[in-house]
């Protein structure tokens, strides 16, 4: 059976900047933003499930990310309060919907098979 799979999709939610801190890579003020983003599971490219969010800090002179849980307590509560204000699309569920369909139908089709 040939069925494309990825786990690793993600959809970036929203990005607000962080400019009380500064890059330690490049050393620039003012360059760093925080950005939030929900991952999801595909099959052939639908999204069926979530599999949560997540927040990264990036600078956008040199690129280097930071890991939010190895900063300071301020920062991990401002990811913690963009993650909790972020909803979940809908749309990350369709492949779930379809399968979901699909699977009443067959089962409709069967109790009709049966009753002719
Ligand atoms: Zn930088």
């Amino acid at each position: 059976m040939f069925y494309v799979y990825g786990n690793s999709k993600a959809h970036k939610i929203r990005t607000l900047d962080v400019h009380h801190i500064d890059c330690k890579a490049c050393e620039s003020k003012r360059t760093l933003t925080l950005t939030t983003f929900i991952k999801y599971i595909h099959i052939f490219f639908i999204p069926v499930a979530t599999e949560g969010k997540k927040s990264v800090i990036v600078c956008s002179n040199c690129g280097k990310e930071y890991d939010v849980s190895k900063q300071s307590e301020n920062v991990k509560a401002l990811a913690k309060v963009e993650q909790d204000q972020i909803s979940i699309p809908l749309w990350h569920f369709t492949g779930l919907a379809i399968l979901v369909i699909i699977l009443i139908i067959s089962l409709t089709y069967d109790l009709v098979e049966n009753y002719l």
